[in-house]
């Protein structure tokens, strides 16, 4: 086994990732399944998350940016589609219509330049249209689709291959917004007759089948995070552990770390561990979160810095710690959900901030596939 040599170790098990896109894939069936892997695959790796889900069938990415799509398009066979959801900026067009990705547009003025480069070439370029169905946030208000469905020249201009729209609440089962949002997509996509449809995401693909339309695009729940309040029984994906950087005593009055915001009660055994909120670990854990080892808590005190912070292992049961070992701060003593419940926000949070100092393991088949840093 090769030495990792770095004070953090993310760990990426891409078999639990393809075996909760098999349990969505499954579960909405005979809708397809595609995978949102926006924001470098939640954080953990575009790349690597999505050459997993083409191997387990996906064959639709849904990403924000043309660069993100871009990376995908490297690892991908032509046979995939990848979507970009924040549709273009002004003057990207030729650049991904070269690159064969399809943008999601969300205005008419986007609608409008993508209809002029297909005039000047002289072919029907492909899209898709997010229709707005309630949520307000991106996304054609029904009247403007309706005047593109009734223009003959843009089904000519343009080779519509989805509509698309997206859910407000799709993690709360029971809010009314669900069904209006629902019956709003469903007088929208009627204007295309034939192009497929696709309205869930994570949490839509656990909403009863009339919400998954042709294609889901789940994105948190393929990475092991239960869309709603129900158990769904993903895997978890990611661990991280941090290794200690020093061990030391404290007397009782000694204070710790900036602001010496600490001050020790009692006699204290500290370890510092290589990890901050430069690594996407939340500052606001000082005096809150917890690391852990075999299952012992170890309180967090202090501010966390931006490269370090300082734990607790007073506890007896931690006695055998030393200097270079690791701790857990996600893994099966701390869910995703846990440090996102302590630190106040959500599992999406903490999962696209990680950041890229961590060495990244990726586990398929059983294997270690890649290992940053390492002797
Ligand atoms: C991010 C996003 C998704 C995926 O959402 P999850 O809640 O992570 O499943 C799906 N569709 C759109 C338009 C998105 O922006």
């Amino acid at each position: 086994m090769p030495q990792i040599l770095s004070s953090s170790i993310l760990r990426i098990d891409l078999d639990a990732i393809r075996a909760n896109y098999r349990t969505i894939a499954d579960r909405v069936a005979p809708a397809c399944a595609g995978a949102v892997v926006k924001a470098n695959g939640y954080g953990l790796g575009a790349e690597r998350v999505a050459a997993a889900l083409y191997r387990e069938g996906c064959r639709a990415f849904f990403v924000a940016r043309l660069v993100e799509a871009d990376t995908l398009r490297a690892v991908l066979d032509a046979d995939a589609d990848i979507f970009v959801l924040n549709g273009l900026d002004p003057g990207a067009e030729p650049r991904c219509a070269g690159a064969g990705h399809i943008p999601v547009f969300n205005s008419s003025s986007q609608v409008a330049a993508w209809r002029g480069l297909a005039v000047a070439r002289g072919v029907a370029l492909p899209a898709a249209l997010q229709l707005d169905s309630g949520m307000s946030r991106l996304g054609l208000p029904l009247a403007e689709a309706e005047r593109l469905a009734r223009d003959p020249a843009f089904a000519r201009e343009v080779d519509l291959r989805l509509v698309t729209s997206h859910l407000a609440c799709g993690d709360e089962p029971d809010h009314p917004a669900n069904a209006a949002q629902l019956a709003a997509f469903a007088a929208g996509r009627a204007l295309f007759p034939g192009v497929p449809a696709s309205l869930a995401n994570s949490g839509g693909s656990f909403l009863p089948e009339d919400f998954h339309g042709d294609i889901v695009r789940p994105g948190v729940a393929l990475f092991g995070v239960d869309p709603g309040p129900a158990a769904t029984g993903l895997r978890p994906v990611a661990a991280l552990h941090a290794r200690i950087l020093q061990i030391r005593e404290v007397a009782a009055g000694t204070g710790v770390g900036y602001g010496l915001d600490h001050v020790a009660s009692d006699r204290q055994r500290l370890a510092t561990i290589g990890i901050g909120y430069a690594d996407g670990w939340p500052r606001n854990l000082g005096g809150v979160g917890r690391a852990w080892w075999n299952g012992v808590p170890l309180p967090i005190i202090g501010r966390v810095s931006m490269d370090s912070l300082t734990i607790d292992i007073s506890d007896p049961r931690a006695a055998a710690l030393a200097e270079g070992d690791l701790v857990e701060l996600i893994g099966p003593s701390q869910s995703l959900a846990d440090v996102a419940r302590d630190a106040g926000t959500i599992p999406y949070e903490i999962l696209t901030r990680l950041g890229a100092r961590h060495a990244r393991i990726f586990v398929e088949a059983g294997q270690s596939l890649d290992v940053g840093d390492r002797a």
